[in-house]
């Protein structure tokens, strides 16, 4: 009897625990957003979370999920830099763009946005920091391939902590300038060595890693914990803004494993990502002001959870990851949220809606 009476109690406050929860996601204002996008990560390649590690993945942590369509002004199928500017301004664009609209006028990001408001900001990847996702965010430029004219702009933008890769656009240029000087000038710290936490955060400095000249080492070829380990500092510091804070972080190479259809390079990619999330929330759960928004931006590889195939016979014995493309595809692309505001983010919509909806949850 005593036992029933204990499981009730722990099944009501369990109950209660979820209702309030539930009517935080619903009514609450965020101070903070992390928008944390997996690039060519549909809904395979976040499964292989699931079939590919023991630990339980940090995207069974979300009670909230909705699905975005992400096609592009001028195509079906949209790349990453049409991707990120939908979400970054709320505009559709074309393959290409960053941070400009069909008509390239460049539009106002959700970070300077945020920055305006007096937030913080940051933004991570493991690709270069001028590539065409975390651009998309700073910079405004026609094409994704003129990454020295986006490198060119972070010393300029709001962004006050940077972490990733792209050290050969920023100095070794083709016009002999020295981009390094200008983000020190502008109150950088530049570290091109390594992922160093400083003893303490000043609030009066900037923080910028540029650690690979291109894009980061694989994580198969020792990348470590570079992608959760800059989401912590990146926390760490921005969060010590009065007025909130806008970080983006991005596992860009789970793209770069879809166009190698390399199933290996994809589960090691989404690992690593689940343990960026898994920073992200476990700051949102303590802080209780913070919207943490988990995306994509594409599919990559179409790929496959497919049956293994014995001497010519399926099998449902063993998974064997296949692939239909070496380029991007249409299908919908899940979207996770956590945290004040993460009601917003059920339901159907265009990918472009993710930026209205960060807005509407911010109240803006
Ligand atoms: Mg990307
Ligand atoms: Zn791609």
């Amino acid at each position: 009897m005593k036992k029933v009476f204990f499981l009730l109690a722990a099944a009501l406050v369990l109950h209660a625990c979820n209702n309030s929860y539930q009517q935080m996601a619903i009514r609450k204002k965020p101070k903070n957003v992390i928008l944390l996008i997996g690039d060519g990560m549909g809904l395979t390649q976040m499964s292989t979370a699931y079939y590919y590690q023991d630990e339980t993945p940090s995207f069974s942590r979300f009670l909230h999920i909705g699905l975005h369509q992400n096609q592009p002004t001028d195509a079906q199928i949209t790349d990453s830099a049409a991707g990120a500017t939908a979400f970054s301004t709320g505009y559709k664009s074309y393959n290409s763009a960053i941070g400009v609209d069909r008509d390239t006028i460049p539009r106002e990001t959700i970070l300077e946005l945020a920055a305006r408001r007096g937030q913080a900001t940051g933004v991570i990847a493991t690709s270069s920091v001028t590539h065409a996702t975390p651009a998309s965010f700073f910079a405004h430029a026609e094409d994704r391939d003129l990454e020295d004219k986006i490198a060119s702009q972070l010393h300029a933008s709001p962004v006050d902590f940077f972490a990733g890769g792209g050290i050969e656009f920023f100095a070794y240029r083709e016009d002999g300038l020295n981009y390094l000087d200008s983000l020190a000038s502008a109150g950088f710290l530049v570290d091109t060595t390594e992922l160093k936490r400083p003893a303490a955060w000043n609030s009066n400095q900037k923080y910028g890693y540029l650690l690979a000249a291109d894009g980061m080492p694989k994580m198969s070829e020792g990348r470590g914990d570079f992608l959760p380990r800059a989401t912590e500092m990146a926390i760490e510091y921005l969060s010590q803004d009065k007025d909130g804070f806008f970080l983006m972080v991005e596992g860009s190479q789970i793209d770069w494993g879809g166009h190698a259809n390399d199933a290996d390079w994809i589960i090691d990619e989404v690992k690593d990502f689940d343990q960026a999330i898994k920073a992200a929330l476990d700051f949102a759960e303590k802080d209780g002001n913070t919207l943490v928004i988990v995306t994509a931006d594409h599919e990559t590889g179409g790929m496959s959870l497919s049956a293994a195939e014995v001497r010519m016979q399926r099998t449902y014995k063993h998974i064997n990851p296949t692939f239909s493309t070496g380029g991007h595809s249409a299908t919908l692309i899940p979207v996770y949220a956590y945290g004040p505001g993460a009601a917003k983010f059920m339901g159907i919509y265009q990918n472009n809606e993710i930026f209205d909806r960060m807005l509407e949850a911010l109240r803006w």
